[in-house]
């Protein structure tokens, strides 16, 4: 029974990129998110753009992403990085 809690577990782990692909696309297509901070002080924060970076992305136009936030470069490869790792912690079959 635990050893199926865990592959249930690694399974929506696994699935994470799907679902966070998933959120990224609702929110960008019915521009359901506003910047707090932008909303507050009328200037972007460093996150401004993201959403709008990964849905580049999603859509493979990389040129488009780094333009809506240069800071993709670095928020892709440690997302990549930190399921890896999670995946590798989680696994069931060691
Ligand atoms: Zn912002």
């Amino acid at each position: 029974m635990v050893l199926q809690a865990n592959k249930i577990k690694f399974l929506l782990i696994l699935l994470l990129p799907l679902f966070f692909a998933i959120a990224v696309i609702v929110l960008s297509h019915f521009h359901l998110y506003n910047c707090i901070w932008k909303t507050i002080t009328g200037h972007a924060c460093p996150g401004c753009g993201m959403t709008r970076a990964f849905y580049s992305l999603l859509h493979g136009n990389v040129k488009a992403a780094y333009e809506y936030n240069h800071l993709i470069i670095i928020v892709v490869p440690l997302f990549v990085y930190l399921w890896i790792k999670l995946l590798m912690k989680n696994t069931p079959y060691k």
